[in-house]
């Protein structure tokens, strides 16, 4: 039986030729220079920081560049599919502000080069691999889990690489050896199951200097020296699904991508990929290796974030903290690119989009990931937007993660006026970080989350029913600010501060304490906080019953 004969045994009817195939996908018409990216998920159902770090790369190739970024499900393993994971992907996605232009959505396929779904191309798959067998480039290969461990032990017994390739699977020559001829035909004829693996070109276990090396230039890593492969790959399992390294070459080719973003523990199996191109007589894709996402552990070294150990590995956690989606890209966009802090510092009020984002700038070494930094940036995503609509934003985020928190949102206008506080002065204040955190940072207006959590500074802590007394007296809404604060230093200098903290500091034994202590303790009773934005400003809010209540409050 020759080549062209066992492939037709093995797949004896396909709906189309692979001449058929390249029309129905053609050549993707973009203009020069458009980039076709796509993202690949496995429908696990876990979409985390690292898909969104990758998502971003392909989409912002994508759009700055003109072209198409589309949505492929990578369901070849089929242990690993989980309900709705698909509806999961795409909403996670898009709450950062990331659309798929083409590919898998929720309603069935957009777009001519589908279908999206890896499982639904079992015979675009089928007919490349007929090719390969048709040409001798791969092999039906029966050998049992026994056999291959077999293989493996001895192997490793000799010292050389493990797996199969020339010289150990007796299927691979099965055309020069009668006998196995007939067992092959046989098993197929009696529908054994069986694989069908790569027959690599490649000379197995030569020396670093014999090896062929391929140059493959990679967006972000540069040129990458490519030792040829020579393992004899599983392309098509026994269930006749594809195995990544097949679906990727076949898929990327006809969906025509450019530049293929992924993870770098890709990079092991690029030789398998450039010789699998190669076979097929199709031009490599630019890759693009992104590099792991890494944080400083407990003990100081970078460690790679870890499902188990990182919650902020998974995109849930932002979502459920309230990350505002902007400010999560503005950090991506940091950590994606070396020089884009610098440019965000020359541009604070650009749109992110306008950032020329490029691959060669990405590190190739760890993208390093810290919490600390992203709430940083958050605190100045948060000030460039309007705090109306910030506050709508924040009620569609309690709607879905913390309705606990409905009170807040009673009077959309109040909240506006709570969230743009001190935002205007000369130095605004950064106070809000992420959903969560403004609950609780601006709880105190709202008598459902009103606690006193400090206590009175000991400079004044005996005075301050007097203070309060004082103060619930004197005090008269229409004030501004510095008549208000007038009459607290009024008060202050008769019951023995001084009006002055460096007065105090001075003479530290002719007072009590000074005006700060005073004003403290009346901040206490109306925040329950020794730290706050502006109190006067905070009371204009407020308004004068929820202050003269706040104070008798404490009086009592
Ligand atoms: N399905 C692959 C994964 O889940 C995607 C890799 C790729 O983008 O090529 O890691």
């Amino acid at each position: 039986m020759n080549y062209k004969e066992i492939s037709e045994l093995i797949y004896p009817s396909l709906p189309h030729t692979p001449e058929e195939y390249e029309t129905i996908y053609p050549p993707r018409d973009l203009p020069e220079g458009a980039m076709v990216t796509r993202l690949g998920p496995s429908p696990t159902g876990f979409i985390h920081l690292g898909n969104l770090y990758g998502a971003f790369v392909d989409e912002r190739l994508a759009h700055q560049s003109g072209g198409v970024f589309y949505l492929r499900i990578e369901d070849t393993d089929d242990k690993r599919y989980v309900e709705n994971a698909v509806e999961t992907i795409i909403g996670s996605l898009d709450f950062f502000d990331i659309r798929f232009d083409e590919g898998v959505t929720e309603t069935g396929d957009i777009g001519d080069y589908g279908d999206y779904t890896q499982s639904h191309r079992g015979e675009i798959y089928r007919t490349y691999a007929r090719k390969l067998l048709e040409q001798g480039l791969a092999y039906p290969c029966f050998l049992t889990e026994e056999e291959i461990t077999a293989i493996r032990e001895e192997q490793e017994a000799q010292k050389i690489a493990p797996g199969i390739y020339a010289g150990w699977s007796k299927y691979r020559d099965w055309d020069k050896d009668e006998e196995i001829e007939a067992e092959v035909v046989s098993k197929i004829k009696a529908g054994v199951p069986f694989v069908i693996r790569l027959r690599s070109k490649g000379v197995p276990n030569a020396s670093a200097e014999e090896t062929a090396r391929h140059t493959v230039v990679d967006g972000i890593r540069g040129e990458l020296s490519v030792p040829d492969n020579f393992l004899d790959v599983v392309i098509i399992k026994q269930t006749g699904i594809p195995t990544y390294h097949f679906a990727h070459v076949v898929d990327d080719h006809l969906m025509r991508t450019t530049h293929v973003v992924r993870g770098e523990e890709w990079l092991p199996s690029l030789p398998i990929h450039v010789e699998l191109f190669e076979d097929l007589g199709w031009e490599l894709p630019v890759y693009c290796h992104t590099a792991q996402l890494m944080k400083i552990g407990e003990d100081g070294n970078k460690r790679k974030l870890s499902k188990r150990h990182d919650p902020e590995l998974s995109l849930d956690f932002y979502r459920k903290e309230g990350y505002h989606p902007a400010a999560v890209r503005e950090y991506l966009l940091t950590i994606l690119n070396s020089n884009y802090e610098e440019w965000r510092m020359d541009n604070p009020d650009a749109p992110a989009e306008d950032f020329k984002f490029t691959t060669e700038k990405m590190s190739s070494s760890g993208a390093l990931f810290d919490l600390d930094k992203l709430n940083d940036v958050s605190k100045n995503t948060l000030l460039h937007i309007d705090a109306r609509e910030l506050a709508e934003w924040l009620k569609l985020w309690s709607d879905e993660f913390a309705p606990e928190y409905g009170y807040v949102f009673r009077d959309m206008d109040h909240l506006a006026k709570i969230l743009d506080l001190g935002r205007h002065d000369a130095r605004p204040r950064a106070d809000l970080v992420y959903a969560k955190q403004i609950m609780d940072f601006i709880g105190y207006f709202f008598d459902e989350a009103f606690k006193i959590k400090d206590d009175y500074p000991a400079e004044a802590a005996a005075d301050a029913k007097e203070i309060l007394n004082a103060y619930l007296e004197s005090y008269d809404h229409s004030d501004d600010n510095e008549q208000w604060f007038g009459k607290i230093r009024e008060i202050a200098v008769k019951l023995g501060y001084a009006a002055k903290p460096k007065d105090y500091k001075k003479n530290p034994d002719d007072y009590k304490g000074h005006v700060g202590h005073v004003s403290t303790v009346i901040r206490i009773a109306l925040m329950g906080r020794a730290q706050s934005p502006d109190v006067w400003a905070i009371q204009q809010i407020m308004g004068e019953e929820k202050v003269r209540a706040r104070i008798e409050a404490a009086l009592r």
